[in-house]
């Protein structure tokens, strides 16, 4: 491990104590190895003078609910020093009153609540300390004789804590430990199966010890023959097993979930380990892990559900060995499936807890693999781990969330989806909290959605390879398909059925209609598995009422829409609703370029504006009206709707 630290960088902030803080955590933050999303916490102590003119030390230290990678100076809590050292000295301290009391010592109501850490912090005499859960130190303390490696490696330039359960305890332990030490003769401290501290007045040389004591570890292991997982894996994946895997893990959530495949050439070697199942069942790299990833991830036979049983049933087993009668029980999902052959599987309610999750299992992955060539990967036992996954403190910051959006978890695919109406769809199911996989054959799709709840994939929906490759991407990624707008289409030039021009007439049938079976079809087995799954169609006002020169599409989009009311009949009794859209003179597409519009309202003797509005209603239909629509089919108001046929033209005597 190298130290990012850059003179130059530093020189910038002047001296400014708080500055250089946010700036040294956010290196410590921005390494992987070293903390993983709000892992670890790092605090300053900053002489301050109160409105009374008295001066007083302050311990700007995290707050909750902030990453080091992203922290900014609102993001410490200063908490009056004087107050945490007093509370160091008290024989016990419940959670609750930790946190009232630390909240009532803050020299600034509207900052965060401190870390758990605070205290400990607090009684570490130095300006700067910092404290990360570096992969490296934990995995040589996961293992047996962990201790002995320990001061193997460092000697007696590093105090070894014990465990004992992160917050008061911790801080409590290491307050009797160090009541009589000479803290300038050691580098750090290591706690066992937990992290690392490192501090010093000057913030370069405390950053750069916290790097000098992973890169002792990191040396170590690679010494031990303890490297990377190796290999390429062969596994190839079985999309519906992914997806039946993700629904049965969402029923037992009590919510929809996706479900993110890790192909990566380490993932796959590690999922076809012979001991893999084993060498999983014993636990994370630290206990704080726990409340995103649960104790251990699940294995996936031939049976998932029958392996999804007996995870429940394991956890059921934990519970009720570990409670003390205060803990309520927890949902009982698996928040990272072991697929052997395919790669890692992590589960969430959004793209972005599944990434996490995935993150996290990566690490993990690593640190078992290598703690196997130190005789064993020895997580921290099940009771510790009980401890920690209930404690009232870890589980608040996963309560933050507020009320979830009513497609949270949900996944569907949109074609045609670069522009128009298509893209409107993609626009307006992610407002609704679904993901989206986008297919368009224009290759702007690829870069067209800067959200990472959508995926745009170049692809020609008349072929059948591309659509299958689509499918496996949006499975690899989202984990499931419960929706689809079938939204792809041409609108041939004009031409009567007298001069009609076959290869035009065929191409029409082919990508308005025929291209939108094939897709169907499909995806028929997936949507079966899907959650509350629903198809929309989005067919033409030409179908109630065609007009001349407009055959070859009037009549692709007849049989579209008969398409969507034979599914209709075929898949009711699977629970999955088709419906059909009829939009008319929807301008804000492509095609309606300012001369087309201008040249059309001319024609009729009308100014744009009367043109477009053109309807009883005398209202602009939008590409977005439409997509609002679909959403609205695809979700609850139309739960108990199926084969209907929605026209929305702002009114139209020939379809009314
Ligand atoms: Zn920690």
């Amino acid at each position: 491990m190298k130290s990012n630290w850059k003179d130059s960088e530093a020189k910038k902030l002047k001296g400014d104590l708080l500055k250089l803080r946010v700036y040294t955590s956010r290196l410590l933050g921005n390494n992987e190895d070293l903390v993983m999303h709000g892992g670890g916490n790092t605090s300053v102590k900053i002489k301050e003078t109160n409105i009374f003119g008295e001066e007083e030390e302050v311990l700007y230290v995290k707050g909750s609910g902030w990453d080091l990678a992203t922290i900014e100076a609102p993001g410490f809590a200063p908490v009056k020093l004087s107050a945490l050292h007093r509370l160091a000295q008290l024989d016990t301290l419940s959670d609750v009153d930790m946190v009232k009391n630390q909240r009532m010592a803050m020299t600034n109501p509207s900052a965060p609540n401190p870390s758990v850490e605070a205290i400990l912090h607090a009684i570490i005499p130095y300006t700067f300390v910092d404290h990360t859960h570096a992969d490296a130190v934990v995995t040589v303390t996961n293992t047996p004789g962990g201790k002995k490696r320990i001061q193997e490696i460092y000697g007696d330039k590093i105090l070894i804590i014990p465990y004992v359960m992160p917050g008061f305890i911790l801080a409590k332990k290491i307050y009797e430990m160090t009541k009589n030490i000479d803290w300038d003769s050691i580098d750090g401290m290591v706690l066992m199966n937990h992290g690392v501290f490192t501090f010093h007045n000057d913030p370069k040389i405390s950053y750069e010890k916290m790097i000098s004591i992973v890169d002792a570890s990191e040396k170590y292991l690679k010494k031990q023959g303890a490297n990377a997982i190796k290999g390429k894996g062969k596994g190839k994946i079985d999309g519906l097993q992914i997806a039946k895997l993700r629904k049965k893990v969402s029923e037992v959530w009590n919510k929809p979930v996706l479900a993110k495949l890790d192909r990566s050439a380490s993932a796959k070697t590690f999922s076809e380990l012979s001991d893999v199942a084993k060498i999983t069942s014993r636990g994370p790299l630290t206990p704080d892990h726990i409340i995103r990833t649960k104790r251990t991830p699940m294995m996936v036979s031939d049976s998932p559900k029958k392996d999804l049983e007996q995870y429940v049933k394991n956890y059921k087993a934990y519970y009720k060995k570990y409670n003390t009668g205060e803990q309520t029980l927890l949902d009982q999902a698996p928040r990272w499936a072991i697929v052997p052959g395919s790669g890692v599987v992590s589960f969430g309610p959004t793209v972005k807890h599944t990434r996490i999750i995935e993150d996290i299992a990566r690490h993990t992955q690593r640190a078992i693999f290598q703690a196997e060539h130190l005789g064993g990967w020895k997580a921290l036992g099940k009771g510790d781990l009980f401890e920690m996954e209930y404690w009232s403190l870890e589980q608040a910051k996963l309560k933050k969330a507020g009320k979830p959006k009513s497609m949270q978890g949900k996944v569907a695919i949109v074609t045609g989806a670069a522009s128009g109406i298509g893209k409107a769809c993609v626009e307006s199911l992610i407002e609704q909290g679904a993901v989206v996989t986008g297919l368009d054959i224009a290759p702007a799709i690829e870069g067209m959605f800067p959200q990472k709840e959508a995926l745009g994939i170049r692809c020609d929906v008349t072929s059948e390879k591309q659509l299958k490759k689509a499918i496996d991407e949006t499975i690899a990624t989202f984990g499931g398909i419960d929706m689809l707008v079938s939204n792809a289409g041409i609108f041939p030039k004009s031409a009567r059925i007298a001069d009609m021009d076959g290869k035009l007439w065929d191409k029409s049938l082919e990508l308005n209609v025929t291209s939108h079976q094939r897709l169907l079809q499909l995806l028929i087995p997936y949507l079966e598995v899907g959650f509350d799954p629903a198809v929309v169609i989005i067919a033409s006002k030409n179908v109630p009422a065609p007009g001349p020169g407009a055959a070859a599409y009037s009549v692709a989009k007849a049989g579209l829409t008969q398409l969507g009311r034979v599914a209709a009949m075929e898949l009711g009794g699977k629970g999955i609703r088709v419906n059909i859209i009829h939009p008319n003179a929807v301008y804000d597409t492509a095609i309606w370029t300012d001369e087309v519009l201008q040249a059309r309202a001319k024609h009729y003797g009308l100014t744009v504006k009367e043109y477009k509005t053109n309807n009883m209603l005398k209202v602009e239909v939008t590409s977005r009206d439409v997509a609002d629509l679909a959403t609205a089919m695809l979700g609850k108001t139309f739960a108990k709707i199926t084969g209907a046929q929605v026209p929305i033209d702002g009114g139209n005597e020939r379809v009314i």
